[in-house]
């Protein structure tokens, strides 16, 4: 009997390290260490540190329908557990060979059992750390086709990464450790944030290129990262949908952003990103597929409607370039050595941060292209400045609060008179106090006048009649009407006038050094990037050198 339940929970490494991890989310660990020998195949490691299982509850857990995370079949209805099926370790005990060692923190020793083809062959206490490792090794040992129809050690692996993947969206605030042999295939930092999931999954060029994704209304509430439409997969399993904390494949949600992206994507290419949903959890069904991968909806309708909402509202906002920049990715107390992954993050990220990074002798500016571009050369390769995102990000940057009020101002010769219409001014009135904090003198002038005797320094160059009225329509375009979303606005009212200008040499200069002297050159006041790179190493290649 436990040979054939397996078949149902038990299709191969891959979903023994599923069920194996799911028990240790479920024990509270904050951190799980996998590890797997030859796919898999040989053997699979869990290792958690989580609330480990009382001495006498230890052979109960291996049997059949045993479990401790529901009590009555009313449970059923709100299980917030992965597991409650009570199936996953007897299944996986009954078709290999298995050791768990587990102590929970408040009993002195460990307790050991070794079972082999689903009979326990012994148990004892053993000292060990509080928490719990499972070894699963020859799997299938006793069902030879089973056994056979294993697939290759590296096919197995990366089922076994996707696997992990998911779960590590799931949850960003476990430190999740996937090595296989020597080799380290995934490693999330755990801080809680789902961004640095994210960006542990796929990457920092890649997740920079995502747009967020934030949407609620009533009782459901839509999150994540979807790819900008330059950024796409070749096949569906690049967007991952979790569900209530639960990684599922939900075909619903999967099908309505494949829909936002149709007229957007190249034929044949797929959407990529991840969508986080929270639905009330009368709302759906977890317990419609024995490994619990995917989910029935009371309501497809309207869970359909709430994506495709969520999705196209990202598709207006800039990729997330500037939030990766800014952000301190290092976790406040970090409990374990970083992995050389985590490192390589930081250190990319923070390096914009502390200073400028962009040693300006090391780049000569070339030229510029297309009245748009300039081009430089550089230490590494050839790099393409964006004029526009680069004087938004000068502009921003020079707008900065001053503590010292009217140091950032420049006083007019002749002070100007602005004819505002009713709705204009009174957004003037409004915005009153950030206008001066920004820079701008200016005082009543009968009607609906206003006159301006001084600007902020940073846009005096451009500051006339029509420019200040197109600034303040920008400004009632901005989400947010505060001194950051004062500075984003007048940051590109100031660059879209710069744009498509031709520039000379000192100009060019000047735009050049006016960035590299930026905190965050990276990218624009609105996340756009301001600086892109073709290497040398992807010159040569390209031209066929290497
Ligand atoms: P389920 O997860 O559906 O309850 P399992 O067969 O996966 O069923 O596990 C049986 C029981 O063993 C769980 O209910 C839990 O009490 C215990 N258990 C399994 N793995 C762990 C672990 N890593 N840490 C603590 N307890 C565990
Ligand atoms: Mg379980």
């Amino acid at each position: 009997v436990g040979k054939i339940a397996a078949g149902e929970v038990v299709e191969g490494p891959a979903s023994v390290v599923k069920e194996l991890v799911e028990n240790s989310i479920d024990a509270g660990a904050r951190r799980v260490q996998v590890t797997i020998v030859d796919g898999g195949r040989e053997s699979i490691t869990v290792m958690d540190d989580g609330c480990g299982i009382e001495p006498d509850d230890v052979l109960m857990a291996f049997q059949r329908h045993a479990t401790s995370k529901i009590r009555d079949a009313a449970d059923l209805q709100q299980v917030t557990t992965l597991g409650f099926r009570g199936e996953a370790l007897p299944v996986v005990a009954a078709v290999s060979r298995v050791t768990m060692l587990t102590r929970p923190s408040t009993t002195a020793a460990g307790t050991e059992i070794r079972l082999e083809g689903g009979r326990v062959l012994a148990t004892g206490r053993v000292g060990c750390a509080p928490g719990t490792v499972v070894t699963v090794a020859d799997l299938f040992f006793n069902v030879p086709p089973r056994r056979k129809s294993l697939r290759s050690s590296r096919a197995e692996a990366a089922r076994t990464a996707e696997v992990m993947s998911a779960l590590m969206l799931a949850r960003p605030d476990i430190a999740f450790r996937l090595r296989s042999a020597d080799r380290e295939l995934l490693a999330s930092p755990g801080t809680g944030r789902r961004l640095d999931a994210l960006v542990a999954l796929v990457g920092l060029g890649d997740a920079a290129r995502m747009l967020e994704v934030e949407w609620s209304r009533e009782e459901i509430s839509v999150v994540g990262f979807v790819g900008e439409p330059g950024l796409h997969g070749g096949t569906r399993s690049g967007l991952f949908t979790v569900v209530n904390g639960r990684p599922v494949r939900d075909r619903v949600v999967a099908a309505a952003v494949e829909d936002v992206y149709r007229t957007l994507l190249p034929a044949g290419r797929h959407p990529v990103g991840v969508l986080w949903l929270e639905l009330p959890r009368i709302c759906i069904d977890v317990n419609v597929h024995p490994a619990k991968l995917t989910v029935a909806h009371r309501d497809p309708q309207l869970v359909r409607q709430a994506v495709t909402a969520a999705v196209v509202d990202a598709l207006g906002r800039a990729p997330i370039a500037r939030r990766l920049w800014s952000i301190p990715a290092r976790p406040p107390e970090s409990q374990s050595p970083p992995t050389p992954v985590q490192q390589e993050i930081w250190q990319v990220r923070e390096q914009p941060a502390e200073t400028a990074p962009l040693n300006l002798a090391d780049f000569r500016v070339v030229g510029q292209v297309h009245r748009s571009y300039l081009v430089l050369e550089g230490p590494q390769g050839v790099y393409l400045v964006d004029q526009h995102a680069a004087h938004e990000r000068v502009t921003y940057e020079r707008l900065a609060p001053k503590s010292d009020p009217g140091a950032g101002t420049q006083l007019l010769l002749v002070p100007l008179v602005l004819e505002l219409k009713p709705k204009e001014r009174a957004r003037w009135e409004e915005l009153a106090v950030l206008l001066e904090q920004a820079g701008f003198v200016a005082e009543p002038f009968g009607g609906n006048a206003v006159l301006v005797r001084g600007v902020p320094a940073a846009v005096s160059d451009v500051a006339g009649e029509s420019w200040l009225r197109a600034a303040l329509e920008k400004l009632g375009e901005e989400e947010r009407a505060d001194d950051e979303g004062l500075r984003r606005a007048l940051a590109a009212c100031r660059a879209s006038v710069k744009a498509r200008t031709e520039l000379g040499r000192e100009e060019m200069e000047a735009l050049w050094r006016d960035l590299a002297a930026c905190r965050h050159p990276y990218a624009c006041a609105h996340g756009r990037p301001t600086l892109l790179k073709v290497g040398l190493d992807e010159l040569e290649r390209r031209f066929g050198r290497t």
